[in-house]
Parts: C-alpha cells; structure tokens; sequence
C-alpha cells in the first residue's frame, strides 16, 4: 500500500478528548474515527488490524468445531420478555413500522437458542456449537477510553450446546484453552489472566480473562504463583487462590478481555428448547456462552504495547509487517525503493511503502514510530551508498545497514 494514497491520514495533534492512549494514538495514527461517545469508524488501517484480530480467533475456533453463522443486530423486543431480559438497562429499543417494538441486540442468546432449536430434534444432532463475530448495541452509563468500552463494539460470541452437564463442562474447558492460545497469539499471553468471575457457588459457572494494565476498569486479586485470579465482586467469599489456596493475592488493574458462562439450561428454558434422549425422553438441553472482544483487544494491545513515541505492534495483528521509508525523491533512490517493493511484495510480505514526496525526514520517521509497524525499513542516499537498506524493528533501538538480499531472508 502506497502510503501517498491511503484513505485516513497521521495528525500531529492529539485528539482533545482523547482520555486514553489507545484512542490518541489509533485516532492520531489514522486507524480510528470517532463517530460519537463510543462509537468509531474503523479506517483502513485500523479495519486491518482488527480483521487479523478475528482471524486469528475464528482459526483457533475452528480447531475445536465451532461454526460461523451470523445473527441480526435487530430483532423483536417479544424474545427479551420470554427471558424476562427486557428491562436491563443497556437495552437500545426501537421499533418497526407498523408499531412492533425492536431491540437492537447487546448479545444473542434471546436469537441463538430459539435458532439452534429449530435444527435439533434428539441427542444425534448435539453437541453443537456456533459462534458469530458481530458488532453488539449496550446503552453503556459510560462510553470512555476508546475501544476499551463501546456503545457500538465487536464482539465474538459462541455458544454450544449439550445432552449433559459433563458434555459441557469438557467444552467448556476446552474453551478455556482455545482462549489461552487466542491470547498468546495476540501477544496478550503472558498478561491474560483466568479469574473467577461469580460469586459463591456459582464461582465454576463463569470465568473471566482479564489482561492485566493499569488501565483497566476492574480490580483482580492475583495469585502471582498460578497465574489465576480472582474477582473484587468476590474476594469476600473467595479469598485465598482458587487453585494452590495462597492467601497472599496481590490486587491488579485488569482488563477484561473475554468472559464465559455455563449457562446450564437458563435460555433453554425459557424457549422450551429439549431434545430426545435414546429413550425417547424429552430433556431440556444444557448451554454454554464464550464472549470475546475483538475492539476492546484491539484497544488493550495498544494500551499495552506503546511508547511516548506510538504504537508498537506484536507482529500477529499490525496492519504490515514491514513499513518502507522512501527518503530523498532522487530518482536512483526511488528505483532501489520500488525494486525493494516488488520484491517484498513477490514474497508475499504486506508492506506500507511512504513514498510521500513532500514530507520531511522527521515526519516520514515520526509517523513510523506512531503506526507502530514492526519493521522499519529506510531506503535513502546514505543507504544506497552503503550498498543496502537501513532495518530498525520498532521495539529496539539500534538500526542496521543490510543488503536488500539479506532483509528478504531475514523477513
Ligand atoms: P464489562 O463487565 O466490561 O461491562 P461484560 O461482562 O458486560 O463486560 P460480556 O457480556 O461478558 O461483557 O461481553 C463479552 C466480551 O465483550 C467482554 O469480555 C469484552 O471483551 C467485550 N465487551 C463487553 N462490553 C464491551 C464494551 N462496552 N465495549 C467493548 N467491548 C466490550
Ligand atoms: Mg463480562
């Protein structure tokens, strides 16, 4: 991608309301727009890295037989009082010509339980599981900081669904997994934590993965030997490690990144959702719910990897790889850059090549370190001379002169 013709630009100059660093550095990079309190259009830079955040959960989901659907956003208000959920408060109502109230969904279980029910009859067409990524409506009290918390955010919602309360309960801890390995790939591994999330007895009902920063909104207590933590809603009841039972917690800021439930037979329930057993036996069937946020991530990554100068990406989710600096509009210089280009570009390598003709040096360089691309490549007189390009990754901070033969095998 040129970036002389790129769609969304740099700005010198933080947004005024930015009260977070993720949404002055995705605003000023030119990722993300706001539209309203919580709500962004996404640029092309911005759409591009959370598309590779999607992606690499819907990998990690297939691995595990989940299957993509995709629900409406809009559906009758009628399914929120058959769950008797039509009074929570973050609930968007509208309504459809003709006079029928409409709710714009926060989540999908009042869509998906009456949908997979039409499809299951007995115990051969279960275990199932489906999952859509989606932009969710809540009438958040409170829009702030950023993607962290949207009125309009994205969301990956699964859900399975059982024969028996030990069918769900393996999916469900397979599903712990598959969240770890989303985690790690997104660079979030090491700062992900499992909490317990629900108080008393409902505490193995629900868990939350919480990534730890000083930004977050929630207050964990950590257990730093196993990594689990537990939540502020119930350190009263739980106040020792869930797992090796140390009393010396350490309480954290966190984030919480994903959330998941064993719904158990709440929604099945309500939509008089059974199947038959091999006897015949009508038995309503057990649930589980897994949310993850592909915006809020998207805002923790950069909350989380960034300096006084930008972002700094984990490779699995920057909009490129590899960001060329085209220095000088000589021509010579200009042939060796666009010979680097096709090359990269012959490799398959997604690169940002800033062949801007009227920016300066420290512009050219000020927004590289603002878009946070992993690998900074600079091609200028002085490196030509050297008879190479000149590599800097953007969390070191020594660059090196290498030949354009050696940067192709290194990438
Ligand atoms: P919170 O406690 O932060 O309000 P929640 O527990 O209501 O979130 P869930 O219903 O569990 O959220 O949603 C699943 C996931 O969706 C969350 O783990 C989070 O990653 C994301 N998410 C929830 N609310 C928002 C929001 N307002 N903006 C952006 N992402 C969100
Ligand atoms: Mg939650």
């Amino acid at each position: 991608m040129r970036y002389s013709q790129l769609f969304g630009k740099t700005s010198k100059s933080a947004p005024a309301d930015a009260e977070s660093v993720n949404a002055k550095y995705l605003t000023q990079g030119g990722f993300i727009n706001k539209q309203m309190a919580g709500i962004y259009n996404y640029l092309p830079l911005g759409l591009r890295v959370l598309t590779k955040i999607q992606n690499i959960i819907r990998e990690e989901l297939h691995k595990v037989g989940a299957q993509e659907i995709l629900m409406p956003a809009l559906t009758q208000e009628e399914s929120y009082t058959t769950t008797g959920r039509d009074d929570m408060d973050i609930l968007f109502h509208t309504e459809i010509a003709g006079g029928a109230k409409a709710v714009l969904n926060p989540t999908h279980e009042e869509i998906v339980t009456p949908l997979v029910k039409t499809y299951t009859f007995s115990y051969r067409d279960l275990p199932v599981a489906v999952y859509q990524i989606q932009n969710k409506f809540r009438n958040e009290a409170r829009a702030k900081s950023g993607l962290l918390r949207g009125r309009e955010f994205n969301m990956k919602d699964l859900y399975s669904f059982h024969t028996s309360e030990e069918d769900l309960k393996d999916y469900y801890e397979k599903i712990k997994e598959v969240y770890f390995a989303i985690y790690r790939r997104l660079g979030l591994g090491d700062l992900t934590v499992l909490t317990y999330a629900s108080g008393g007895a409902f505490c193995k009902y629900s868990h939350e993965f919480q990534a730890l920063s000083e930004m977050g909104e929630d207050t964990v207590f950590l257990c730093e030997k196993c990594r689990i933590a537990v939540n502020k809603e119930i350190i009263d009841e739980q106040n020792s490690c869930p797992s090796c039972l140390n009393v010396d917690l350490v309480e954290k800021k966190a984030i919480e990144v994903g959330n998941i439930f064993k719904l158990m037979t709440r929604f099945s329930d309500a939509f008089g959702f059974t199947f038959a057993n091999e006897q015949g036996k009508k038995i309503p069937v057990m649930m589980g719910c897994y949310g993850l946020g592909p915006s809020r991530v998207m805002g923790t990554i950069v909350e989380i990897f960034n300096d006084e100068k930008g972002i700094i990406w984990p490779e699995a989710v920057a909009p490129y790889k590899v960001h060329v600096v085209v220095l000088g509009a000589e021509s010579e210089v200009m042939n060796e850059a666009e010979k680097l280009l096709k090359s990269l570009e012959e490799k398959h390598i997604e690169v940002l090549f800033d062949d801007r003709a009227k920016a300066t040096t420290g512009e050219k360089l000020g927004d590289a370190d603002l878009i946070g691309i992993p690998y900074r490549v600079v091609v200028s007189k002085k490196t030509l001379a050297q008879n190479g390009v000149e590599l800097k990754l953007r969390n070191e901070s020594d660059a090196q002169i290498i030949s354009q033969e050696e940067l192709l095998r290194k990438l």
